[in-house]
């Protein structure tokens, strides 16, 4: 981050703007809505200006600018139309230490101004460090459609509110909740409709309800296999409300970055290869957070419900009496299987798709291999490089052709994503050549010729060579080949 974003406060402080044309307009209605006082040098004006001037809006150097011009001046903005005076105008701020804005000359410049979506007191500042303008204004198009025009009336009363509300909740925590509740509910819906009774009533409700002690909450949070924009809507609220984070060591660090900035953070990893909080601990720390009066969000990789242990920590936060809620999340073999183009159905192929574990804390479980290994059968296996040569072996014991297509998809949506395409009776040594450690899926029946769906190029395919004729004395049966 090159460019530190900041607000300045200029309320009443001395802007200068040198130049007269459109562009030095363009700023000069910019600085206006700030309150600030502003003073345009130029020899020549746009009739805009001219009438600023005119009716005392601006202060009117009718000259060539001049390096003292500068002087006590919070900002200063050119747009002379003539580089080599901006450079002059710009020397001469840099030499006094005031900070200056040349139009699109960032070279010229000691900082840019963003984007902008003005909801004042609300104000919304988006750049790219010059790198993308057009980036910058979808952006602003977008935020600018997301929220409500009147947002400014909400944060103004709020801004309004602020004593009364420290009064009359004093403890840090309740007060956060509290304006949670009113910056997101149904007082917020009430100001935005400009339903002024209505507001102050479920404000004098809220106020009641904020002084009586909290008790705490846990959400399970899914957090997708990776990939932020995977979240969910209601994970990223979770995760901003929450005053503790208790976070699995499959949450993708970039998830974090959208949580609040100050909530405590509790890593709780459940590393196959390293240290371990066991899952008792882990139920303790969730039970201990919520009886504290906190809400926790418990950010677990991609869904709660699907070999995310949750049914334990759910129990175990019943039995205490906390609420307990769960937010879905995008699971593994769900986000890989798109990422790859595959799909885990097909109409007239495939109308059985199982989610097994291919690992148990004891090795490998007890599975139906039969149900799994039948025609039209498919399935997604978690946990299951580590015990790929047992998986390939029950399979085919169970009857299942060793031709069988198998996908496996490493690090789904994550920057060190890879995946391979190969055979049932290839899977072992596709894992050991092609150095697979999870985490990753193991689709087991799915293809893409079978779907009239082509092979993503990014799917490297994986295949022993194929078996030379008895008594031709080429390749040795074992030699490997790898495809792409
Ligand atoms: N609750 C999780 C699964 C946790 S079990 C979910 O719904 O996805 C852990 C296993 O999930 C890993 O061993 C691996 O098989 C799978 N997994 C998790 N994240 C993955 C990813 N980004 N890519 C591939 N597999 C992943």
């Amino acid at each position: 981050m090159r460019y530190f974003p900041v607000f300045a406060d200029l309320d009443g402080a001395d802007v200068l703007v040198a130049g007269g044309g459109e562009q030095a307009a363009q700023k000069v209605r910019l600085l206006a809505r700030s309150g600030a006082r502003i003073a345009v040098v130029a020899e020549a004006v746009c009739d805009e200006l001219a009438a600023q001037a005119e009716r005392g809006a601006i202060d009117l150097l009718r000259r060539a600018f001049r390096a003292n011009d500068v002087r006590g001046r919070r900002l200063v903005y050119v747009a002379t139309g003539d580089r080599t005076r901006d450079a002059a105008v710009s020397r001469a701020a840099q030499a006094r230490g005031v900070p200056v804005n040349v139009v699109d000359a960032p070279e010229l410049s000691t900082f840019i101004t963003p984007a902008l979506v003005d909801r004042s007191p609300v104000t919304v500042a988006i750049g790219t460090e010059g790198a993308a303008p057009v980036l910058a204004r979808e952006i602003r198009a977008r935020i600018e459609a997301m929220l409500p025009a009147n947002l400014g009336a909400l944060a103004a009363r709020a801004q309004a509110l602020r004593e009364r509300v420290a009064e009359t909740v004093t403890d840090p925590r309740a007060r956060r909740c509290l304006w949670e509740r009113l910056l997101q509910g149904p007082f917020r819906r009430a100001v935005l409709a400009g339903a002024q009774d209505e507001a102050e009533r479920i404000l004098a409700d809220e106020l009641e309800v904020g002084q009586r002690q909290r008790t705490g909450r846990v959400a399970l949070v899914g957090c997708g296999p990776g990939d932020p924009d995977l979240l969910t809507l209601k994970a990223l609220q979770r995760m901003q409300e929450a005053d503790v984070l208790v976070i699995d060591r499959l949450v993708d660090h970039r998830i974090l970055e959208y949580a609040r900035r100050d909530a405590e953070r509790i890593f709780v990893g459940k590393d196959p290869h390293g240290a371990s909080t066991p899952q008792a601990e882990i139920d303790r720390i969730l039970v201990r957070e919520a009886k504290a009066g906190k809400v926790v969000a418990r950010l677990k990789g991609g869904d709660p419900f699907i070999f995310g242990r949750a049914a334990e920590e759910m129990s175990a936060l019943q039995r205490a009496g906390v609420p307990v809620e769960v937010v879905p999340g995008v699971t593994a073999a769900h986000a890989c299987a798109a990422r790859i183009g595959l799909p885990v159905t097909l109409r007239e192929g495939v109308r059985q798709f199982s989610v097994v574990t291919g690992a148990t804390s004891d090795g490998l479980p007890d599975i139906d291999w039969e149900a799994l290994a039948a025609p039209g059968a498919a399935c997604a296996i978690y946990m299951g490089v580590g015990n790929a040569p047992i998986i390939r072996r029950r399979l085919v014991a169970a009857g299942a052709d060793p031709d069988t297509p198998v996908v496996l998809v490493e690090n789904g949506t994550r920057p060190n994503e890879r995946a391979a395409a190969t055979t049932l009776g290839d899977l072992a040594d596709c894992v050991t050549h092609l150095g697979f450690v999870g985490p990753a899926v193991i689709f087991v029946g799915l293809d893409w010729t079978e779907a009239c769906i082509e092979r993503p190029e990014s799917v490297a395919v994986y295949r022993r060579a194929p078996v030379p004729e008895r008594g031709t004395g080429t390749a040795p049966c074992l030699e490997l080949e790898i495809l792409q």
